[in-house]
């Protein structure tokens, strides 16, 4: 994707943009932020404007732009590991690369993707390129935060933090790629929390979508034993879509309390608004408030070492006495 096409981030590409027209630029830059935020996104762009030796356009059809979308430009180098870490060897292996100097233009510049991933020996091992960078050398990396990488390499790098998209922007985001009805595409936005990624993964996935089904399901009949056996295996094989369920119900939860005080027109679940009515009618607003507090309490439990599978079978049965 080209700079210029990217959405928000306002501030942030107005940097970039002052850092590529620099003549000096730094050697080291780190894109922090969310998971799924779109750090690579931002990184392959930042990549591809530095090493153009053309007019810096998005239809610039100069060498180096067409090879880096060919993903054959010999001046760009991609740390890559299928592993959990990123090791030494693999830092190394990039240092013997840093001494060719580049084919086509001015700069080489080498992504580490998922840098908290790189153990202190590949980190140190970094160092030492980062005290004594050879003038052409630009190294780019991604990294959920900053402070998960060492205070040295740190202090020889220029975080360019990324912040949460809005919700308009989501859509400008989502909208061109995914047809999504209104309400659905409400209910994204929502649960996805400004991250792109999120969203994507939400709409490709289905699952959120089932999950959610499966829920307003046990809402309404919380005898429906299929219905709790589903929730509980997809739980059970998908840990991390524990968070999703979660959020559906506190945002059930919230959603009573709206309709209690008549703002109907706000409501996240709004393609389910009887459901909602009828959970709203029979409890109190202070039991709702309970219900939403005893979710955040499983929240931290889950984060905490709870036993996965007892509190599966806590939540359901937070669900089932709705
Ligand atoms: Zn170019």
């Amino acid at each position: 994707m080209d700079l210029d096409k990217l959405v928000g981030q306002k501030s942030l590409i107005h940097r970039i943009k002052r850092i590529i027209n620099n003549d000096s630029p730094g050697h080291a830059y780190a894109f922090s932020g969310p998971e799924r935020i779109g750090k690579r996104t931002f990184a392959f762009a930042f990549a591809k404007k530095l090493l153009c030796c053309g007019n810096k356009t998005e239809l610039c059809d100069c060498k180096s732009c067409r090879t880096f979308l060919e993903g054959t430009n010999p001046d760009f180098y991609e740390i890559i590991t299928d592993k959990g870490s990123v090791g030494v060897d693999l830092i190394r292996d990039m240092q013997s690369d840093v001494a060719n100097r580049p084919v086509y233009g001015k700069y080489k510049v080498y992504f580490i993707d998922n840098a908290e991933k790189m153990t202190i020996q590949a980190q140190n091992c970094l160092l030492k390129t980062l005290e004594e960078p050879p003038e052409y050398t630009i190294i780019l990396i991604s990294v959920t935060s900053f402070e998960a990488l060492l205070p040295t390499i740190r202090s020889r790098t220029v975080n360019l933090r990324m912040s949460t998209y809005t919700d308009d922007e989501m859509r400008e985001i989502i909208c061109p790629v995914y047809d999504i009805p209104e309400n659905e595409l409400d209910f994204i936005l929502k649960f996805s929390r400004g991250i792109p990624g999120n969203a994507f993964h939400m709409i490709e996935e289905g699952m959120v979508r089932e999950l959610r089904e499966h829920i307003f399901r046990l809402l309404e009949r919380p005898d429906d034993l299929n219905a709790v056996e589903k929730v509980k295996n997809m739980l059970t094989d998908n840990k991390t879509e524990i968070t999703t369920v979660l959020d559906i119900l506190i945002s059930v939860f919230r959603d009573c309390l709206m309709q209690k005080h008549t703002m109907e027109n706000r409501l996240i679940n709004s393609d389910k608004k009887d459901i909602i009515k009828c959970i709203a009618k029979s409890n109190s607003s202070r039991k709702l408030m309970d219900k939403i507090k005893e979710v955040e309490r499983l929240r931290y439990g889950f984060k905490s070492n709870i036993n996965y599978q007892l509190g599966i079978d806590l939540l359901l049965l937070e669900i089932q006495e709705v």
